[in-house]
């Protein structure tokens, strides 16, 4: 092989990864080149080789594919965030869609499975759509203090204040932040030698109510904020604002959040919607980041779900109960199950504020909850909802749930690969693939959300036969 690192040479992109890494080939040996898409053609820089593969930094594009874009963001190339910026968000769409089917066929085995699938729901405004962001706290290379993101797989600060996917209000905070730590010298956090104070500042935006939070992390107490009145006084300024808190991680850790909060000002906790349903949400609380979007996902697993208010559900891998409570509108009975118990203590409180008491909360595995349950009370759902981690539902639990032969299942899913895998088997005893449809909740990522609806004819059957009986 000819190639050599640092060797520029011209390539073609043919093909686009999951991972949003364009594709082309050198006299047939295949380079991995971030920040192009199919179509470019351009001068790549050598960066790695491996036996059979390499990579490749981007140098210039020389003919641009028609579907790119200029990003937005001016540190889109250096930002670890966003990776497909430069692809037009109709082709992201179109990208995303693709996967879903293509993990279904080649995984999964559905044939012709695109006539189920319904246009993916793209968004809006592609921008501004997230709810929570993280910014870690450092020093530029000059000693000025620095908030932005990481570089994509180091921790090398990349300064940005006005992020196009966060809230517009994230450049007010942050600047207040920056010149109050200026001015009281207060130093940011160093991992290196695990001294200095502030790690990152963590903010949090209401899109219906408005309300925002802001929890500055921190090696330390607050107490240690010295002045913290005056960072207190601007802050609480901007409309909206409703909490301003401090959180402790004193650990050596890629862990932002530590365990403990104290508050400086306001409540310990924002609310917002999703639907009807209303969230109180503190600076630990997992919640969806993109509501908008969230509520069309969680519509449509609603519609897909098909209650009429009669219905017994359970819903699996619930986090903060967010489908729960949503199933909870329609359903006359809903069972949630998560693992982690803060999500569940927050599901509890969630139910408790909009006054549904129809859904009960285990903290467990699904996978043990569900059969030990099932077995107790020999109860049948109507539906079962899934919407596991990437990693998909523990085989075990598939099985139970054929088992408890509901006659329809409803798989939310933010891994396609997974859900393909994981459907295959739920076919395989006797379920089919009714509808899916996709969801975009990340614009410009490489993340992919469907739902799928499967349903058995023979269940339905089986339970109107009990009832006659
Ligand atoms: N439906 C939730 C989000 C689900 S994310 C919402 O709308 O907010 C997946 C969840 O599965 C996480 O909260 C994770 O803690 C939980 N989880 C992971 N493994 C689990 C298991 N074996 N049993 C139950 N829950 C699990």
């Amino acid at each position: 092989m000819e190639l050599k690192k640092n060797q520029e040479i011209l390539l073609t992109i043919e093909d686009f990864t999951r991972e949003g890494e364009g594709l082309g080939k050198y006299q047939g040996f295949p380079l991995f080149v971030k920040d192009t898409v199919i179509g470019d053609k351009a001068k790549v820089s050598v960066t790695k080789l491996k036996k059979n593969y390499g990579y490749a930094r981007l140098v210039e594009i020389l003919e641009p594919s028609p579907d790119r874009v200029t990003p937005p963001c001016p540190v889109a190339r250096q930002c670890g965030g966003c990776k497909i910026q430069q692809l037009s968000y109709e082709k992201q769409k179109e990208f995303k869609w693709n996967q879903v089917a293509n993990c279904l066929k080649r995984i999964g085995g559905f044939d012709g499975i695109e006539a189920k699938m319904e246009p993916i729901y793209g968004m809006e405004h592609p921008w501004r759509y997230r709810n929570k962001a993280q910014y870690p706290i450092g020093l530029d290379k000059d000693g000025s203090i620095i908030a932005g993101f990481y570089a994509g797989r180091t921790h090398t600060i990349v300064p940005n204040t006005d992020c196009l996917i966060q809230a517009e209000v994230n450049k007010d905070i942050l600047e207040i932040i920056l010149r109050y730590l200026r001015k009281n010298h207060i130093r940011p956090y160093d991992e290196k030698s695990h001294t200095g104070l502030v790690r990152h500042v963590l903010t949090r935006v209401g899109f219906v109510t408005g309300e925002i939070m802001v929890c500055l992390v921190l090696n330390g107490k607050k107490e240690q904020l010295k002045n913290s009145a005056a960072l207190v006084e601007q802050l609480r300024q901007i409309p909206g604002m409703t909490s301003i808190m401090v959180n402790t991680n004193k650990e050596k850790t890629n862990r932002i959040l530590g365990a403990s909060c104290e508050t400086l000002w306001g409540r310990d906790y924002i609310e917002d919607y999703i639907g009807d349903v209303r969230y109180q949400i503190g600076p630990l609380s997992f919640f969806q980041v993109n509501p908008v979007q969230t509520k069309v996902l969680y519509s449509k697993a609603l519609e897909y779900a098909g209650l009429k208010g009669e219905e017994i559900v359970w819903d699996l891998y619930c986090g903060i109960g967010t489908i729960s409570l949503f199933l909870a509108q329609k359903a006359k009975q809903v069972y949630g199950v998560e693992i982690v118990k803060e999500a569940i203590d927050d599901a509890r409180r969630n139910a408790a504020l909009n006054q549904m008491d129809n859904v009960t909360f285990y903290v467990g595995k699904a996978e043990e909850i569900v059969p030990a349950e099932y077995q107790r009370t020999g109860i049948r759902p109507d539906v079962i909802v899934v919407d596991p981690p990437r990693k998909g539902c523990d085989e075990t639990l598939l099985h139970t749930m054929t088992t408890m032969a509901p006659s329809r299942i409803v798989y939310v899913s933010c891994d396609p690969g997974t859900l393909a895998r994981d459907c295959r088997i739920l076919c395989e005893e006797g379920y089919e693939i009714e509808r899916v449809a996709v969801v975009d909740q990340f614009g410009h990522s490489c993340h992919v959300e469907s739902v799928c609806l499967l349903s058995n004819s023979k269940c339905t059957d089986l339970k109107s036969e009990s009832t006659d009986a």
